[in-house]
């Protein structure tokens, strides 16, 4: 099991109580891996007690705040299971739910997925996602869908799959549609966070959105490129009936609206669509400088131990060791 925790003191006592009772009844045997994705609050000695009282919770420390793609994708590069859950820390993902979900992953199922309602999203809210979810679907190549989050199980082979992608700009709803395998889903009624403050604003949700649409194909730039010809359509036709006018009645020289509102309106189209070139362009950039996806601070023994560095190993191909496991490295000195 792994879960990324971001200043979740708050929750983390009752989720390491709801895990052990739930876990026990559904599997035989179980780690869980916490990752403090670099927390300003108690998290991190929290982490130190938890996995030191108990042996089968391990946890990681990120040298600083990476964000829940990298914190998830620490815990997943070193999680040893045959399958790997992951799980908010907030309890909105409720682990009830595990007991459905992985008897579905035997046999041909790689990936079970939680769905949740909106139940309790506010309206807006919900309107502009599902609004978000049918024009991303039509934009982009994988499938993704609404209410389905980042509450999965996976089984090895899924997970393997997933630390092959290498990119730095993670999107990973869009990462575990595009593994692909067979997908169940489960359904779970939406739940409020157990303690604590969700860590999105409005603004992050629409850059998110905004993340979603360019990291899966290039068609924002191909639609630049149509949007420009229908503009430059327009604007060839207009020229010809002007100079036609022009021609018919002479020239009278009106026309200082339409050229202010001509002359602002491209100003921002161009602005845009530079904006849409420059984001896939700072994507390059950041994809080729190739830095580590995540760097660990501190972990723990396998068996609990607390505080204690340990050698990592992680289950990827050797093109990619470097950038999910600098850890080693930094023990050396
Ligand atoms: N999280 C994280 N790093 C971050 C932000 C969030 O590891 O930079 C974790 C957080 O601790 C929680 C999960 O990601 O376990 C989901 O975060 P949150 O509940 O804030 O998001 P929401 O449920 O509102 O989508
Ligand atoms: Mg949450």
């Amino acid at each position: 099991m792994v879960v990324p925790c971001y200043n979740e003191e708050d929750s983390l006592p009752r989720l390491v109580e709801v895990l052990e009772s739930q876990l026990a009844q559904v599997v035989s045997s179980y780690e869980v891996i916490l990752v403090d994705d670099g927390s300003r609050d108690r998290t991190l000695p929290i982490l130190r007690e938890i996995a030191a009282a108990r042996p089968a919770f391990r946890y990681l420390a990120l040298s600083r705040n990476f964000g829940k793609e990298s914190a998830m994708l620490a815990g997943l590069s070193h999680a040893r299971g045959d399958k790997v859950a992951i799980m908010d820390a907030d309890l909105q993902h409720p682990p009830e739910l595990l007991s459905q979900m992985l008897p579905l992953l035997d046999g041909d199922v790689q990936q079970v997925v939680a769905r949740r309602t909106r139940d309790q999203d506010p309206a807006v809210r919900t309107f502009l996602s599902k609004a978000y979810y049918r024009l991303i679907n039509r934009l982009i190549d994988v499938e993704l869908e609404d209410g389905v989050g980042d509450f999965r199980v996976l089984d090895r082979t899924a997970v393997k799959a997933l630390l092959t992608l290498g990119e730095t700009n993670r999107f990973s709803k869009g990462l575990f549609a595009w593994i692909g395998f067979d997908t169940a889903i489960v359904d779970y009624r939406n739940v409020s966070r157990a303690a604590g403050t969700t860590k999105w604003r409005m603004s992050d949700l629409f850059n998110y959105g905004i993340d979603g649409v360019v990291s899966f194909n290039y068609r924002p730039l191909r639609l630049s490129i149509w949007f420009g010809v229908f503009v430059t359509a327009v604007a060839v036709l207009y020229a010809l009936w002007v100079l036609g006018a022009a021609i018919v009645h002479g020239n009278s020289a009106p026309g200082y609206v339409t050229l202010i509102c001509a002359i602002s309106g491209f100003g921002g189209v161009q602005m845009i669509l530079l904006g849409v070139i420059g984001e896939y362009l700072g994507r390059i950039y950041a994809e080729t400088k190739r830095r580590p996806l995540f760097l660990l601070k501190e972990s723990s023994h396998a068996g609990g131990g607390g505080g204690v560095p340990t050698a990592v190993t992680t289950a990827l191909g050797p093109e990619h060791e470097d950038r999910f496991a600098l850890h080693d490295d930094l023990e050396d000195e």
